[in-house]
């Protein structure tokens, strides 16, 4: 067998055209004119670069010389003479290796993107939205949800008065953007107590909870989470996690009213689906820094929580979209520091 190449002799950094002559298990570079450049070498003794593709291949000779080839299939049968089946053997398991790396790889970056990639890019885009986009995003929602979801509030007019005036140092704080409006809404169907966080900065409170409250404090705590939510962009991040076509048209045109899966989502979230753990700690946190700052105590947020859900256990609407309340109350009373990741 001769293998055609060129021929490094390892001292200086020139290459001869050669060949290599493998005769009796034994290898021999020739030049050109067939002059023999290094003596017969043992098969044994050489080195074979593996196989890349179709990149050449290098026999490395015990002296420091090399010989490079293009010939890959003839470095395959001189590297794995044993037997053809071993040989084959060793190169499907060698492929195989490089197949599994390679998958291992990819699932490793579409969890890594799908776990980290898409929440922070989806944040990025729920911040960077204009207050239109969000506006309209947030009309198209509440438009679904009063034909589907509610009913006019029965509360009294004087009392929804009385109720937002009780709210207004939490929704007139100048510091707001977006600005808090607050909405009472007659709940049919299975939403029962519950307060949900629009986009754009609405907050809808139900009948049943608004009645379920003893102390107007407790409203507020719970009004004080829902803008939690609102300042951290929950809605359109889940909406936008939730829908990659709709994040990648955000990102790459700045415009998610087109695309209607990530409005039409918007309901779904707020009422059956819920925001993620991660999300419920930060309005959590929020609350409680925000009825600190306006010197009103934790307990009857607290209070309320404990009354949604007075067995403890995951029953009814408003706790299918949150988590465990002894979990919260723990966190809450605790002042929710150095619990929140
Ligand atoms: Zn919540």
């Amino acid at each position: 067998m001769r293998l055609e190449g060129r021929f490094f002799d390892g001292a200086s950094s020139r290459s001869h055209r050669a060949s290599v002559l493998v005769e009796d298990g034994c290898a021999r570079v020739e030049g050109a004119s067939g002059d023999a450049l290094l003596p017969a070498v043992e098969l044994e003794r050489l080195e074979f670069s593996s196989r890349v593709g179709n990149t050449p291949r290098f026999l490395r000779f015990p002296g420091g010389g090399s010989f490079e080839t293009d010939d890959n299939d003839a470095v395959d049968r001189l590297s794995a003479p044993s037997s053809s089946v071993g040989g084959f053997a060793h190169r499907l398991e060698s492929k195989l290796r490089y197949v599994l790396i390679g998958l291992l790889v990819a699932v490793a970056f579409v969890w890594g993107s799908v776990q980290w990639g898409v929440p922070a890019l989806a944040r990025i885009a729920a911040f960077s939205l204009p207050a239109e986009v969000t506006g309209h995003a947030e009309r198209m929602a509440l438009e679904i949800m009063d034909r589907q979801l509610f009913e006019p509030s029965r509360l009294p007019q004087e009392e929804q008065a009385r109720l937002l005036a009780v709210f207004a140092p939490l929704t007139e704080d100048a510091a707001q953007d977006p600005p808090v409006r607050v909405l009472f809404r007659a709940a049919a169907g299975p939403l029962g107590a519950n307060a949900l966080a629009l986009p754009a900065g609405t907050v809808v409170l139900t009948d049943p909870l608004v009645q379920l409250a003893q102390h107007d404090e407790e409203l507020v705590g719970v009004l004080a989470h829902e803008i939690g939510h609102i300042r951290h962009r929950h809605a359109m991040r889940s909406s936008l996690q939730a829908s990659f076509v709709g994040l990648v048209a955000t990102l790459v045109v700045g415009d998610v009213s087109s695309v209607s899966s990530i409005v039409t989502a918007l309901p779904l979230i707020l009422t059956q689906l819920g925001y993620s753990r991660a999300f419920e700690r930060e309005a959590d946190q929020y609350a409680v820094e925000t009825l600190r700052r306006h010197g009103i105590g934790t307990q009857p947020f607290v209070d309320i929580l404990q009354r949604l859900d007075p067995s403890g256990d995951e029953k009814g609407a408003y706790l299918s979209t949150h988590p465990p309340t002894p979990e919260r109350v723990r966190r809450i009373l605790s002042g929710a520091k150095g619990l929140t990741p």
